[in-house]
């Protein structure tokens, strides 16, 4: 949305900070409060996990840039995405994905960006796939093309947070496939959004329809790492 326009729609829905609700400059995307105290912590560019797993788990993605911890503030940041104003937590965190995809040199000319798709009919109820959102933010941010037609998600795929780890990997296996190519992915570099990360089966079943179709390398990029609680 251009600048003007989230003026004016100040104006009707004030603009409050994802972190925590409080009220913003309608030019504003996080209160400062929040900008000195979000969550933070260090993943792994492997796998995008705190804990890393690259030791224990094959990934057909080549590395996963996440920005923050999946707790507290930057959780219900990531949860207002469904909302107008959550739209400011992609566009707070989105830079900071795009600077450790950077450091690590992981964006170059001629990356092709999508996202995690969802299946129309929830696209329908929500307006808008969050994934894509923060996938757009990155392409204009990095100058690179975007394709968001190259996923399918298969309609009746059950809801990943109502599954253990296992079964998880076993439905993102089935759930996702090839959609068109327009671009023309092979032997190109293909950046794949997504708001988090928790065990990595989206990201993995994606990643791997993506090397089928012919990409060389998939990199993935999310705001928030799901964050292990320590065992006792
Ligand atoms: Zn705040
Ligand atoms: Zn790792």
């Amino acid at each position: 949305m251009s600048r003007s326009a989230d003026f004016l729609l100040d104006l009707i829905f004030p603009n409050t900070c994802p972190f925590c609700g409080c009220f913003i400059r309608w030019n504003e995307y996080c209160c400062a409060e929040c900008a000195g105290s979000l969550e933070r912590a260090d993943f792994c560019i492997r796998c995008g996990s705190a804990k890393c797993c690259c030791e224990t788990s094959e990934r057909d993605f080549a590395a996963c840039a996440a920005a923050r911890p999946y707790v507290g503030k930057v959780r219900r940041g990531i949860l207002e995405l469904k909302y107008h104003n959550g739209f400011n937590a992609a566009k707070y965190l989105v830079p900071e994905v795009v600077k450790k995809l950077d450091s690590a040199g992981l964006v170059t000319r001629g990356c092709v960006v999508t996202a995690v798709p969802m299946t129309e009919k929830r696209r329908r109820t929500t307006g808008y796939n969050q994934a894509e959102v923060i996938a757009r933010l990155l392409a204009k941010q990095t100058g690179l093309k975007t394709d968001f037609g190259l996923l399918k998600k298969l309609a009746d795929s059950p809801a990943q947070h109502e599954l253990s780890a296992v079964e998880r990997a076993e439905a993102a296996s089935k759930a996702y496939f090839k959609g068109r190519d327009s671009l023309g992915i092979a032997g190109k570099t293909v950046i794949l959004c997504d708001d988090i990360i928790t065990t990595g089966s989206t990201l993995n079943s994606c990643a791997k329809v993506l090397r089928e179709m012919g990409a060389e390398k998939v990199v993935c990029a999310v705001l928030a790492s799901t964050v292990i609680e320590k065992e006792e």
